[in-house]
């Protein structure tokens, strides 16, 4: 890495700043209809770890799309696709219903089916809970509470 006078090519602004600031830029140049950049800029600060955004429709052969809103998970698992809405209520009912369970004591999660585990408390435990490292979190009914 290269240093000059203290500073680095490779000095990035900190956080997110530099994800929002390229979707400002793709919003103008791309021409997303008037409300889409700031109704995707709502979405992600109320649902961090998801990347919204508009597209218009793909009428590309194999490929075809609506147009609308689509936001991709930042911890997605491969092959993973985005949550779709038409519009930015629709996203976001898209986003909150993505949830899976963990497989011993049930606690709910905000990521599909087949994904990571993180180091959690077991419900009403006050414990850690002892699922292996190795398992993966599995489908859990919609509208359930955590038990
Ligand atoms: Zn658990």
């Amino acid at each position: 890495m290269a240093v000059v006078g203290g500073a680095s090519h490779y000095d990035l602004p900190p956080g997110d700043e530099l994800s929002w600031r390229n979707r400002r830029i793709i919003a103008e140049r791309m021409r997303w209809p008037a409300g889409a950049l700031e109704a995707c800029e709502e979405i992600e600060r109320t649902h961090p770890g998801w990347s919204p955004s508009w597209h218009d429709a793909n009428i590309y052969p194999g490929f075809e799309a609506p147009a609308g809103y689509y936001a991709l998970r930042l911890e997605r698992n491969r092959g993973e696709g985005p949550a779709y809405g038409v519009d930015a209520a629709a996203l976001t009912a898209a986003i909150e219903a993505v949830f899976s369970r963990c497989p011993t004591c049930g606690l709910r999660y905000p990521v599909p089916p087949d994904s990571d585990i993180p180091l959690h408390e077991a419900p009403g435990t006050g414990r850690r809970c002892d699922v292996h490292w190795s398992r993966r979190t599995v489908e859990a009914e919609p509208g359930s509470c955590v038990a």
